[in-house]
C-alpha cells in the first residue's frame, strides 16, 4: 500500500513541477527596416553592427521591393536601387553579428502606392489585375474605385517566370535561407473585369498563389515567411478590412501550405490570433508596430503559450517580429534620440521597450 502511495504521489509530483512545453530562449527576435539608401549604408551597417546585435535581434528582414539592381530584369530597379556590391555589404555585417538577413518583397498586393505604379505594373501592364482603375493624380482614401494599391493578375501566364527570378536573386545576393513575400492588404484579387480571374473563388486564387511561390522557394529549400492578415475573418473577428481579410480569403488558410511562417500583425492590440494559427498547424510570429504596451502583450501571449499549450502547439510559438514603416535613417534618427518624426519616435521606443522586455524574460 505504501509503494502505491509513494508511486502516486511520486508522479503527482512530476505533473505538478514539469517543465514548460518548451525551454530556453524565444527563437526569433525579428526586426523589419527598409532598405537603406546608398549614402546611409555605412551608418546602417554601424547599426546593425553595434546596436542591433547588442538589442538582441537574431533575424534582420530588410525590406527591399525593388531595390535592387537586379540582373535579370534591370528594367524592375527602383530609383535608388542598391547595387549587388552594396547588398553583400548588408549580407556579410549581419553574418558577422551572427544575426539572419531575411530579404523582403511585396508578392501579390502592393505594386504601386499613392498615386505611384511600381516597377512590375509600370513596365508589365498586362500583369495588372484591374488595368481599369486608373492611378489618380492625387491620392486620397478612401476613393470611388477603391484604390488602396494595385495587384498584379495571378493567372497571368506570363507572371511567375518573371517574379521568380527577382525572388531567386534576392534570395541569392543575400545568401538567405528565407524570403519574406509580403502579401498583405490585398483588396484587388478576382476581380470582376479580368478575364482569368472573374467569378473564381477569391480564397482560392490568393491560395493558389501562396501556393506557387511557396513551392518555388521550397524547391530551392527556401522558407516563406508571408503576412497573415489574408488569413482571418475580418467579420467574425471583429478586426476589419485592413489586418484581416473582409472578401473571403480567409477561408484559404485551410488550402495552404503549413510550412509558411505566419507573421501575424496587430498593431493596437493583441487579439489571440497566434494561438489561432498555431493551432492550425503553422509557425507563427507575432508583429507590434509603435505601440509599446501592444508589444509587450504580444510577447506576454507569446510566452504564455509556450508554457502553457500542448508541445506542438507551444513549439509553432517562434517569437516576436517588431515592424518599422519608415525609412531606414528616420527609424535610426529616432533609435538615437536625433530629430524625427512622433510617429518614428513611437516606433523606435516601442522597438526598445519590446526587447527589453524579451532580454528581461530570458534572464
Ligand atoms: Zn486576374
Amino acid at each position: 500500500m505504501k509503494t502505491i502511495r509513494f508511486l502516486f504521489f511520486a508522479l503527482l509530483s512530476l505533473y505538478a513541477f514539469r517543465s514548460p512545453a518548451v525551454e530556453g530562449d524565444i527563437p526569433v527576435k525579428a526586426f523589419l527596416i527598409a532598405a537603406p539608401d546608398s549614402e546611409n549604408l555605412k551608418d546602417f551597417n554601424k547599426f546593425i553592427k553595434e546596436d542591433l546585435k547588442k538589442e538582441g535581434v537574431t533575424h534582420l528582414v530588410v525590406r527591399f521591393r525593388y531595390k535592387y539592381q537586379f540582373k535579370s530584369h534591370p528594367e524592375l530597379a527602383s530609383e535608388g536601387a542598391l547595387s549587388e556590391e552594396e547588398v553583400k555589404s548588408i549580407m556579410k555585417t549581419c553574418k558577422e553579428a551572427g544575426i539572419e538577413m531575411i530579404p523582403k518583397m511585396n508578392m501579390l498586393g502592393h505594386q504601386s502606392g499613392g498615386t505611384n505604379l511600381f516597377p512590375l505594373l509600370k513596365e508589365y501592364p498586362q500583369l495588372d489585375e484591374t488595368p481599369h482603375v486608373e492611378m489618380p493624380e492625387e491620392y486620397e482614401w478612401p476613393n470611388d474605385d477603391g484604390l488602396y494599391c494595385k495587384s498584379y493578375c495571378p493567372l497571368h501566364p506570363e507572371l511567375h517566370p518573371i517574379i521568380f527570378a527577382l525572388m531567386d536573386e534576392l534570395v541569392e545576393v543575400c545568401e538567405a535561407k528565407a524570403l519574406h513575400v509580403g502579401m498583405d492588404e490585398v483588396f484587388y484579387i478576382g476581380d470582376d473585369k479580368c478575364p482569368r480571374c472573374k467569378g473564381r473563388d477569391k480564397a482560392e486564387l490568393y491560395a493558389g498563389e501562396v501556393t506557387a511561390i511557396y513551392n518555388h522557394l521550397a524547391s530551392k529549400g527556401i522558407e516563406m515567411w508571408m503576412w497573415a492578415d489574408r488569413f482571418l475573418d475580418g467579420r467574425t473577428t471583429g478586426l476589419g478590412m485592413w489586418e484581416a481579410s473582409m472578401n473571403n480569403t480567409h477561408r484559404a488558410i485551410d488550402m495552404v501550405p503549413k510550412g509558411i511562417v505566419m507573421c501575424d500583425w496587430h498593431y493596437v492590440n493583441a487579439p489571440p490570433t497566434i494561438g489561432y494559427f498555431a493551432t492550425k498547424g503553422f509557425r507563427v510570429l507575432a508583429c507590434p508596430w509603435r505601440k509599446a504596451e501592444v508589444a509587450v502583450q504580444q510577447l506576454e501571449q507569446v510566452q504564455l503559450l509556450r508554457e502553457s499549450a500542448p508541445d506542438v502547439i507551444a513549439e509553432r510559438m517562434l517569437g516576436v517580429f517588431q515592424t518599422s514603416w519608415t525609412g531606414a535613417d528616420n527609424f535610426m534618427n529616432a533609435y538615437y534620440g536625433k530629430e524625427a518624426s512622433d510617429r518614428d519616435k513611437e516606433n523606435a521606443n516601442c522597438f526598445k521597450e519590446l526587447f527589453k522586455a524579451v532580454t528581461e524574460l530570458e534572464e
